[in-house]
């Protein structure tokens, strides 16, 4: 147990250095909030700890790192140095992605996943307004 809980806090050490990277995270909440959704952080109690969560909604929103989380976009490359460590430290992390997800859902959530990538300047506008679209069930902001 106390084996298991060691990545755990690891990987929140680590997210918290490359947290310059709450700045894509940072942007959906302000542009949540000036459109009128209101939502809770982090929320401890729910699978993954969801980002952002919007109870009346029903909807939690992950801001998920290419990196951390292995988009499929371009972005991610696997480090060329303790190959095993990387591949069994983002393996689980795409599992228990999976897992959340489906936790959430058998919990009556609407999930929704937010890439870094998808958060640059040149698509972040596109992407935010497909967000409201996609927490009101097609309703736009
Ligand atoms: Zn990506």
């Amino acid at each position: 147990m106390a084996d298991n809980h060691t990545p755990e806090v690891r990987h929140k050490n680590m997210s918290h250095i490359r947290s310059t990277n709450t700045k894509p995270e940072l942007a959906v909440r302000q542009y949540l909030f000036s459109h009128g959704f209101r939502y809770r952080l982090n929320v401890q109690a729910l699978p993954g700890r969801p980002d952002i969560v919007l109870p009346k909604y029903r909807t939690v929103v992950f801001i998920n790192g290419c990196f951390w989380h292995h988009h499929d976009c371009g972005r991610f490359v696997w480090p060329s140095s303790n190959e095993e460590y990387w591949h069994k430290k983002i393996d689980g992390n795409v599992q228990r992605d999976k897992e959340n997800r489906e936790k959430l859902a058998s919990l009556g959530w609407n999930v929704i996943i937010l890439w870094e990538c998808q958060l640059k300047k040149k698509t972040a506008e596109e992407r935010l307004q497909r967000l409201c679209a996609e927490i009101k069930n097609g309703a736009p902001c």
